[in-house]
């Protein structure tokens, strides 16, 4: 019988959307097999939990481009108003103001967005560039169940588990994740002869680095953290990229919370919000945007002190009466939090390799196409590395597995790649 089982590793933005694109093919036969999953509770192992998340590419190679343009398509058909995905993302205008020069090919990414304009009226004057456009937020919390749930409902399957190296999954599929040694002792923990799969595709995010079979050296975090506040009466976003490299964002979310950060710290594994990091947030991000403070404060009822002076310089716009005191924010904090960006030197990782489950094995050959590494732009490019995955898995079984030089096959001690391309 013909093979159709496909393993994808990975529960996050990249695996879910990977999963679909295979699986609404109508030829494939996909599970999902992840150590966690959009409604687990939030944690360090899964990224996707903390993103802002919102389309904002700055995109300059071509390919990386026409990747998150892709992905930019789907989500403005998702959030067309009275569509059914409506809820699930806020359209809304963004402005980012820049110390430095804006480069002249970031420029052409993002003179392409809707309603993008350059602002004159530039706040104070160490900005150097200013400009504004209508993009949209990802909701996360009710986008990755989304995701999860059209891709049960085109035939997918979710298994649980957490995978020491792609071999188990090589010679198995997710048999050995299935079964619990406690529920059914005895026969069932063999193999039952059950086959290994027609692809893996492997989506593991910062698990990367230490997934047996990957370990990818190349993959680092670089840790983000945010607070989510309520402002249901904030309605645009904002960023703020300072010379030295700081930047500051505002981004509303539906249902009435809004998410700012940022922090952007290479190599940083600490896995829980820093409470100095947090005042420094939420200090910049209250400069950035006034307007963070309740409306009713704005309007001069509290009789409260002066905003108390910030290292980052004064608001970009006028505040009223400025008199809110940063503390009166913090009654309106939900949650602190932090991830880890998957970030790779060199960009992502849309690559396939050919792997058996063990070098006595070699029967057991199958493509594995990687597609990791997405850093701070998972969401943006999520439906565009999804199509580069499916084409890769396509051309590679149309092909065939390549042989090496001395015409011998290969096994997951060597590899092949067959495409590639950079991140941003
Ligand atoms: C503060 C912050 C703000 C961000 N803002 C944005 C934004 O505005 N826009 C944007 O596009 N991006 C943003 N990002 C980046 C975005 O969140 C990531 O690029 C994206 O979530 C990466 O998704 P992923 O699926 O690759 O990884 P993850 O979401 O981490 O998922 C990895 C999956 O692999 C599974 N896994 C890993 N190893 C194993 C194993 N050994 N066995 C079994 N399962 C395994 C995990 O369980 C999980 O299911 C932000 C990130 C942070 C931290």
């Amino acid at each position: 019988m013909e093979r159709k089982d496909i393993i994808v590793i990975g529960a996050g933005v990249i695996g879910l959307t990977t999963a679909i694109k295979l699986q609404e093919t109508g030829k494939y036969n996909v599970s999902i097999l992840a150590e966690t999953f959009p409604t687990d509770p939030k944690s360090i192992h899964y990224t996707s939990h903390w993103a802002g998340a919102h389309h904002f590419s700055h995109a300059t190679e071509e390919k990386q481009k026409a990747i998150n343009k892709e992905t930019f398509n789907v989500f403005w058909e998702l959030s067309s108003p009275g569509s059914p995905t409506e809820s699930l993302f806020l359209r809304h205008i963004e402005t980012e103001y820049r110390e430095d020069v804006l480069k002249a090919d970031v420029a052409k990414t993002l003179e392409t967005m809707p309603e993008f304009k350059y602002l004159s009226d530039l706040p104070f004057e160490r900005v150097k560039a200013a400009y504004s456009l209508r993009t949209l937020t990802i909701h996360p919390p009710a986008y990755l169940p989304y995701l999860q749930s059209r891709f049960i409902a085109a035939g997918g399957r979710t298994v649980r588990g957490s995978i020491n190296h792609i071999a188990q999954v090589i010679e198995g599929g997710t048999h050995a994740f299935d079964v619990s040694p406690y529920a059914y002792a005895g026969s069932s923990l063999t193999n039952n002869g059950s086959k290994g799969p027609l692809a893996v595709i492997a989506c593991p995010g910062i698990g990367a680095r230490t997934l047996g079979g990957i370990m990818d050296e190349k993959v680092y975090p670089v840790r983000g953290q945010t607070l989510l506040l309520k402002a249901p009466w904030l309605d645009y976003g904002r960023v703020m990229v300072e010379a030295d490299g700081t930047f500051t964002y505002v981004i509303p979310r539906p249902g009435g919370t809004v998410l700012i950060g940022g922090t952007g710290d290479v190599n940083d594994w600490y896995p829980i919000p820093r409470e100095e990091t947090s005042e420094d947030i939420l200090e910049r991000a209250f400069a950035l945007v006034p307007d963070l403070a309740d409306p009713a404060l704005r309007n001069g009822k509290s009789g409260l002190p002066p905003v108390p002076s910030h290292k980052h310089g004064p608001p970009p716009v006028s505040e009223g009466e400025g008199s809110i005191p940063l503390s009166t924010l913090k009654a309106n904090i939900v949650e602190a939090g932090c991830g880890l960006r998957p970030a790779r030197e060199g960009g992502v990782r849309l690559e396939v390799e050919w792997h058996a489950a063990s070098k006595d094995k070699e029967a057991t050959r199958i493509p594995v196409v990687y597609n990791y590494g997405h850093g701070g732009f998972g969401y943006i490019a999520s439906w565009g590395s999804a199509s580069y995955a499916l084409k890769l898995l396509e051309d590679a079984l149309a092909q065939g597995p390549q042989q090496n030089s001395e015409g011998q096959s290969k096994s997951a001690d060597y590899s092949t790649v067959d495409g590639s391309i950079g991140g941003n």
